[in-house]
């Protein structure tokens, strides 16, 4: 009778403690694996293409006029997208970069919370990117991640990007194409942050930053026709338009971009 009363306790303990998880947010406790509940999930901050509110390519946040809203429908590509097409075909954001992906962002970069990394992935791929499924079907598909600097690495300890992808290829399916692209040490001057500094100046710090892994000879190797480079944040789209640039480089047809946020440049 004891050991039967003791198994039943158990049991109830095993089944609160597996079952039960409180919501990052809410803390209401919930059966769901994610992070969170699933009230707090429909109210993540979505990134919506085609909305009029964002570039249709780079995913800036367009200006929106109140008087015509017509207009702003039919003009869903920015101005610098329609004077020179990035080397991506689209920057595919999961969330805007506000409430609570930007907490997270901070406590997983700052704090080095790396738990959290794991159903920060999970809910990019609750929220897949609408052309996901068209590109999934693709035999020549591959990952690869925007690498993080040498002194960033050794700080933080982990590449952001990087652990996203691997856990967007592994459900994917789909092979990362690593060390593909480096990361130039920093220099003193790179320590002004990007926002800071004029067009051209953004530009050519990161064509210094970013370059093709010197290890490897592209005209032997094979190199998957279509890349999704995945990075975290995309504030000025600068590293990603370059990044995709040396991905064609070394040989790659398509660069679509996944990018967990969408930041605003203000
Ligand atoms: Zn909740
Ligand atoms: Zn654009």
């Amino acid at each position: 009778m004891k050991l039967t009363s003791y198994i039943c306790t158990k049991y109830s303990q095993w089944k609160t403690f597996s079952i039960q998880h409180p919501c990052a947010l809410c803390l209401e406790d919930c059966d769901a694996p994610n992070l969170l509940c699933p009230d707090c999930i429909t109210d993540l901050p979505l990134f919506n293409y085609g909305d009029g509110s964002s570039c249709l390519i780079c995913a800036i946040p367009l200006v929106v006029s109140a008087n015509s809203p017509e207009e702003n429908t039919s003009r869903l590509i920015c101005g610098q997208c329609l004077k020179k097409r990035p080397h991506y075909m689209q920057n595919m954001c999961s969330f805007r970069y506000e409430f609570p992906i930007d907490k997270w962002l901070h406590k997983i970069k700052i704090q080095h919370q790396q738990s959290l990394i794991q159903p920060l992935a999970k809910l990019m791929l609750l929220h897949p990117p609408e052309l996901l499924t068209e590109l999934s079907v693709k035999h020549d598909l591959a990952l690869t991640f925007v690498p993080s600097p040498p002194q960033q690495l050794l700080k933080r300890g982990f590449n952001l990007a990087e652990q996203l992808c691997s856990i967007l290829a592994r459900d994917l399916q789909r092979p990362v194409f690593s060390n593909v692209l480096v990361a130039n040490r920093k220099t003193a001057k790179d320590l002004t942050p990007q926002k800071r500094l004029k067009r051209e100046d953004r530009l050519k710090n990161i064509r210094q930053k970013f370059s093709l892994n010197p290890r490897i000879d592209f005209a032997k190797h094979t190199i998957p026709k279509t890349v999704i480079l995945v990075d975290d944040v995309t504030t000025t789209g600068a590293t990603i338009n370059h990044c995709a640039q040396l991905l064609k480089q070394a040989g790659a047809e398509q660069v679509y971009v996944w990018c967990l946020a969408r930041a605003t440049l203000d």
